[in-house]
């Protein structure tokens, strides 16, 4: 498909993405690698080491290639790395230069392009970094960075400063510092382990690192966030499952942004690590052309419940250097929550966020269903844009006059 206009974003999904046929569970295939052994195919390892890194590779593999995408290629290295799964390449429509899952992965120009108001660091990371690696931005929780590199690269990621080390910010965790400092601080009961991503350590290093958590009397909780299941479910193997399940309450948060991600390889992912007890949400950044569209992001929420996974946040994409042509609008991510509210079941509704410019946390994003609201009463839209009223009484204290009948709902 050449030529399309992107100026604009589409309120229709995708020809030929129906949300049934977006929820179809399909293999990604071998593609290119046909040839090659299931038992290498299947193993992480060999995944890893062939994964595409570089203009010429990707254009051999791809020769639709198009020269935006060719010089973005060539320029990468200097910004964030290129890295793609073998796996996670075959998922790619090489005759759709829009392809949701292409423009996530294969880098362009346009990340060159930085605007006045983006930021190297959008969430104030490094501000809130008492010690190298650690992040303790909320009063009771920490991120724990755990290492700088990734199975594959996304484009429009908030850590690009840091990961993949392609601007020489050289980060090295430095594991006894962060520890140290949890156990010296009672008040953090939560500790999430990020990067880069947490799952691309061995089974080893990882046990040890979760061993050395669980040890602090303090840490009620342990959340291991990861994109490892939709770039290389390979990765989650029995043997990870099974030493996983040693250190519960421990839960996963996974990251996918589109209905094709959820591939029959990530289903059966997703079951290991549900067999094996760790409860599963998404985490979702919405982007222009990828998902910004209340069709595809309602079959993608409905799909991961299918999987078994809860859908938990949807983030507006952060500032991040070279991101505009991948960010679309909140009025966009406020309309699809609109779509999704009360349109599918409560599970398959996550939280849209913003990641408050500069270090300010997380802050909900919601369509207006409070309409007013004074010491009497509070008037509400339900989903169809109905109105009522609920009478609101101040702690033990009486209403001060009865609630105003509605004969009917009105619509807004
Ligand atoms: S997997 Fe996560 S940390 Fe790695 S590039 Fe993607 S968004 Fe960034």
């Amino acid at each position: 498909m050449k030529d399309k206009d992107l100026s604009e974003s589409s309120d229709e999904p995708p020809a030929g993405s129906s949300s049934q046929s977006l929820k179809q569970f399909h293999s990604a295939g071998r593609g290119f690698w046909r040839d090659v052994s299931d038992a290498d195919w299947n193993d992480w390892r060999w995944q890893l080491k062939h994964r595409i890194t570089n203009a010429e590779q990707l254009q051999r593999l791809m020769p639709t290639l198009t020269p935006e995408e060719f010089a973005g290629a060539k320029l990468a290295n200097t910004k964030l790395a290129l890295a793609i799964t073998p796996y996670f390449f075959n998922l790619i429509d090489p005759a759709d230069e829009n392809c949701p899952i292409r423009l996530q992965v294969i880098p362009k120009v346009a990340e060159t392009h930085t605007a006045s108001w983006e930021m190297r660091d959008p969430c104030g990371e490094d501000s809130h970094s008492p010690v190298p690696g650690l992040v303790h931005r909320y009063p009771d929780r920490v991120l724990f960075l755990v290492t700088d590199r990734c199975a594959a690269y996304c484009r429009y990621c908030t850590r690009s400063r840091l990961v993949s080390n392609a601007t020489g910010y050289d980060f090295h965790p430095e594991f006894d510092k962060q520890i140290a400092y949890i156990a010296a601080h009672p008040e953090i009961r939560d500790v999430l382990l990020s990067g880069g991503d947490p799952l691309l350590l061995s089974d080893e290093k990882l046990e040890n690192l979760l061993s050395r958590l669980r040890a602090i009397p303090h840490v009620e909780f342990l959340r291991i966030g990861s994109r490892i299941p939709t770039f290389l479910p390979q990765r989650i193997t029995p043997e990870l499952c099974a030493m996983l399940k040693k250190f519960h309450p421990l839960f996963m948060s996974i990251h996918s942004n589109h209905p094709r991600e959820l591939t029959t390889e990530v289903r059966d992912a997703m079951g290991r690590l549900a067999d094996a007890g760790i409860p599963l949400g998404n985490q979702s950044v919405l982007l222009k052309h990828v998902n910004d569209n209340a069709e595809v992001m309602k079959a993608h929420m409905q799909k991961l419940l299918m999987c078994r996974v809860k859908p938990y946040y949807i983030y507006q994409c952060d500032l991040i250097s070279g991101s505009a042509h991948l960010r679309a609008s909140v009025r966009k991510g406020i309309e699809i929550m609109q779509q999704l509210r009360g349109h599918t079941t409560g599970y398959a509704v996550p939280q849209y966020v913003i990641d408050a410019p500069g270090g300010g946390g997380k802050v909900p994003i919601n369509p207006e269903y409070v309409l007013s609201h004074n010491a009497d009463r509070v008037v509400i839209r339900n989903f169809e844009g109905k109105i009522f009223e609920y009478p609101e009484a101040a702690d033990g204290t009486p209403l001060s006059k009865p609630p105003k009948e509605i004969e009917e709902p009105e619509l807004v």
